[in-house]
């Protein structure tokens, strides 16, 4: 499995070659994916090219970040047992998580919960992640 972990961990690496895919600059652009297909990021584009977007941004982006309420697009979900990570968009149903664990680990691999709280797992929290809320009852 370990293979398989480190092939996603490498979003990256089209980057260290000067080429991003779309996804990469809809993550650097904090912005949603169908955006950036709407609005024609081509799926694959050089960091020159991504730097002159940047540099100039084009109305629709200027907008969008004009339009920007505050929340996150993006948000890293990070594994507390192992380290592993992975963008995702937030779900307005996500509670707030006390862990992330990626489906790898099992729940009593990290810390019990605290006297009194109750636990429970939320599943499908990115596309491997189980979130795990501790809470009063
Ligand atoms: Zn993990």
């Amino acid at each position: 499995m370990a293979g398989g972990i480190r092939s996603l961990r490498t979003p990256g690496r089209l980057g260290e070659l000067g080429v991003i895919t779309r996804r990469e600059a809809a993550l650097r652009l904090d912005i949603p994916l169908e955006m950036a297909t709407r609005h024609d990021i081509p799926t694959r584009m050089t960091e020159r090219e991504f730097g002159e977007l940047e540099a100039e941004p084009p109305p629709w982006l200027l907008q969008s970040r004009a339009n920007r309420t505050g929340k996150l697009v993006w948000v890293q979900l990070r594994c507390d047992i192992c380290g592993f990570t992975e963008a995702a968009r937030p779900k307005k149903w996500w509670p707030e998580f006390t862990y992330l664990t990626c489906d790898f680990h099992r729940a009593d691999e990290i810390p019990q919960p605290a006297p009194g709280l109750y636990r429970r797992e939320v599943e499908g929290i990115g596309t491997r992640f189980i979130g795990v809320v501790d809470e009063k009852p």
